[in-house]
């Protein structure tokens, strides 16, 4: 496999990899968030209409349908 990603800054052991979405209008968004492939780790950096955010917890884009 390549290791072109960078490796991620706070476990050392994922690397980040982008994410891609598609608008409403099927344009495609390259790079709208970069992930740490550790799933123990799961730093995230993405970017919502020009507004970075990043952390820890990957945030939950669905409504919550199931109560815990
Ligand atoms: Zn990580």
């Amino acid at each position: 496999m390549e290791e072109r990603f960078p490796k991620c800054l706070k476990c050392g052991v994922g690397v980040m990899v982008p994410l891609s979405d598609y608008g409403r209008d099927g344009a495609p968004i390259r790079y709208k968030a970069w992930v740490c492939t550790n799933p123990d780790c799961g730093y995230h950096i993405r970017i919502d209409n020009g507004e970075v955010s990043y952390g820890t917890r990957i945030r939950e884009t669905e409504k919550k349908r199931q109560g815990i």
